[in-house]
């Protein structure tokens, strides 16, 4: 295993608020929540960002965006809506260089997405 804290987490190494977990995901708490329910969906096997992630020929990207809308509904976040976003990059402010997807809801987001 590579010396990444999500690796960890999802390997259950370092302990963490699982939500969900299937063959390919893993989805936890995040520990500074920005929302009343602030999430990180994660794939199992290591991958920086969302660039690396697409260039899989398996469906991966998208079955981590099913897993994270399916964990918004099962949250009770449909009704009143959400926000799924994925930082990359040092212009995009991403700390932690294990792909995830942040499921933020439970209150009115602003509109400034910068
Ligand atoms: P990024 O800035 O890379 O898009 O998001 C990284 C997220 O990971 C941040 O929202 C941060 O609060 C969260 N985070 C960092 N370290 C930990 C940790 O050890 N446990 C959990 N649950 N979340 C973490
Ligand atoms: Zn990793």
């Amino acid at each position: 295993m590579q010396d990444c804290l999500f690796c960890k987490i999802a390997a259950g190494q370092i302990p963490s608020d699982k939500v969900y977990e299937d063959e390919i995901c893993y989805a936890f708490r995040d520990i500074n929540p920005q929302a009343p329910t602030h999430i990180l969906i994660i794939p199992k096997e290591h991958m920086a960002n969302v660039v690396e992630c697409a260039g899989r020929t398996d469906g991966l990207l998208g079955r981590l965006f099913q897993a994270a809308a399916r964990i918004a509904q099962d949250q009770g976040l449909d009704e009143k809506g959400f926000r799924l976003v994925t930082n990359c990059g040092e212009y995009g402010a991403q700390s932690v260089h294990h792909f995830h997807i942040h499921l933020l809801g439970g209150r009115q987001l602003s509109g400034q997405m910068g």
